[in-house]
């Protein structure tokens, strides 16, 4: 039996996990679970999976006491980072499922890196910005770390079993990255400033919380992915593609020297990477239908357009320049994204933002988590400054 903390489990990931969880009872149980705003939900998911912790930000915790209180449930509520921290790295939890949105899910994260855990990371947020840091900590813990994001899923399934982060090693030529292009791939490019909140976050193939969705649409998703694979397998910029395939049906690619190209195929629902990592390296079932390529008929691939998707540059940008940049990135990214998804700036100011504000920021080495969360701090007043 395993016991699994699942952070963000309100959230689209965190759904779909304890749906898999939920078809194999004899061999998972719930330690922890976390929310943000969804309090009768979290509430819900404690009445079904009998959690012994349930953890909430500080305003939350009363409410959420009094939901259990009515429900007759033991499951204790704790709030704030500290517990979330501790929840990802207590001894009774021996799975983490780290699936809270942004920087949010930073500290969560890393300590459950710390205390040794295998951790499922959809949080590609914390990594991106991380980096290093992050992979340091996994590598002085001997923590496990499987990637939820699919595309990431998906090379870790087309590489050999033990890769160590060393592409040439295995001769891994390129690592190909399939986007969807989400939902403005066809859009005329000078209409995409007057796009609205509803029209960004509606995906064509994946139904995903809304912050990840307007990156989808911009294409910092995948610009976030690039960086998330570079420091998820050892490979180098160069070394990473992105192609668009708009039918999401291969999950991504690796091409080998010898002319090999790798795929992992299947329908787009997360819970298919979801189980994968839960059970790795064994195959449990998740409820996802299976592939049936003739009802699907065509694949397509193209390259994508950078004027289009100014933020996948960007991102490319952040990775070759190092250090900071990365954090940087992310960091207005965020802040840009949620003031579109209230309606404050257009949607090509969330790209325009971005590049100004690593454009103002001068670099620096990150070399402690101190360090930092000053220039996510900085980045952040930086786009606020320019928004207002
Ligand atoms: P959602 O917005 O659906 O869920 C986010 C979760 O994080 C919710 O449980 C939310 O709580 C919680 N949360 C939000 N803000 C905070 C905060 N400040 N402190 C603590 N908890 C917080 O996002 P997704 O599930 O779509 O995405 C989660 C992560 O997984 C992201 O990093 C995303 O990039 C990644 N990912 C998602 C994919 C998808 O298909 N959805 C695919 C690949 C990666 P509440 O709901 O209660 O407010
Ligand atoms: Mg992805």
């Amino acid at each position: 039996m395993q016991n699994i903390t699942i952070l963000g489990s309100t959230g689209s990931i965190g759904m779909s996990t304890l749906d898999v969880l939920a078809r194999h009872p004899e061999r998972y149980s719930v330690y922890a679970l976390s929310a943000h705003s969804r309090v009768e939900q979290l509430a819900e998911q404690c009445s079904q999976f009998k959690p012994k912790l349930a953890i909430v930000g500080t305003a939350a915790a009363q409410q959420l006491s009094n939901l259990l209180r009515a429900k007759n449930l033991r499951t204790e509520v704790a709030y704030g980072e500290a517990a979330l921290c501790e929840a990802a790295s207590a001894d009774a939890c021996d799975v983490v499922m780290a699936a809270i949105v942004g920087a949010a899910g930073l500290a969560p994260s890393l300590a459950a890196a710390r205390a040794g855990k295998k951790i499922l990371l959809a949080n590609k947020e914390a990594l991106v910005m991380s980096g290093q840091l992050f992979i340091d900590a996994i590598n002085k813990s001997g923590s496990l770390l499987l990637p939820i994001d699919s595309e990431h899923n998906a090379i870790f399934q087309c590489l050999p079993h033990g890769y160590q982060r060393q592409p040439a090693a295995v001769g891994v030529e390129k690592i190909l990255l399939t986007a969807s292009g989400g939902p403005f791939l066809h859009r005329a490019v000078e209409t995409l400033g007057a796009v609205t909140p509803a029209q960004a976050i509606a995906h064509p193939n994946w139904v995903m919380g809304r912050k990840i969705s307007v990156d989808s649409a911009t294409m910092m998703n995948k610009g976030l992915e690039v960086i998330e694979a570079h420091w998820l397998f050892g490979a180098s910029a160069s070394q990473i593609d992105v192609v668009i395939h708009p039918q999401s049906v291969i999950h991504s690619m690796v091409s080998y020297i010898d002319g090999s190209v790798l795929a992992q195929l299947g329908n787009p629902d997360m819970r298919t990477p979801i189980a994968n990592a839960l059970a790795y390296p064994e195959r449990i079932a998740s409820g996802v239908s299976p592939l049936d390529l003739t009802v699907i008929g065509q694949l397509q691939f193209t390259r994508p357009d950078l004027l289009r998707f100014p933020c996948l540059k960007l991102a490319y940008d952040a990775l070759l320049a190092g250090g900071s940049a990365a954090a940087i990135l992310n960091a207005a990214n965020e802040v840009a994204v949620q003031a579109f998804l209230d309606e404050k700036i257009g949607f090509r100011m969330i790209d325009q933002l971005i590049a100004r504000t690593m454009d103002t920021l001068p670099l620096c080495a990150v070399t402690d988590i101190d360090g930092l969360l000053d220039q996510d701090r900085l980045a952040r007043q930086t786009v606020q400054s320019l928004i207002s």
